[in-house]
């Protein structure tokens, strides 16, 4: 069974994304355009300064200042580690990606057509 694109109902173009991006010289500027979407790298050292600071603030009497910096680092480090999930959906996404040499769509495995 091969691949069809689901947009213009070639199979004969259809090419896996990554091996397709692989497969571009160096030179190439398709090679930006379909590039693996970038890593996200977690800045942990923020929320985990906050949160130790909060609390230090909290252990010394200085309940408003801790709960606020521990909400903070608390707060910060769910968003941080929901922009690295993201990230590595978008990644994941990718490497499940398949392309039309013909139109040129990506699309998913299962949104392609069984030819
Ligand atoms: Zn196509």
């Amino acid at each position: 069974m091969a691949l069809g694109c689901p947009r213009c109902k070639e199979s004969n173009q259809v090419l896996h994304l990554p091996a397709f991006w692989k497969s571009l010289p160096r030179e190439s500027e398709l090679r930006d355009e379909y590039a693996p979407p970038l890593e996200y790298r977690m800045q942990w050292l923020y929320p985990v300064a906050a949160g130790a600071l909060g609390v230090v603030a909290l252990v010394t009497g200085g309940v408003a200042a801790g709960v606020v910096l521990l909400a903070g680092g608390v707060g910060v480090g769910f968003w941080l580690s929901g922009r690295a999930r993201a990230a590595e959906d978008a990644r994941a996404k990718w490497s499940r990606s398949w392309i039309c040499r013909r139109c040129p769509a990506t699309f998913l495995r299962e949104e392609a057509l069984a030819v």
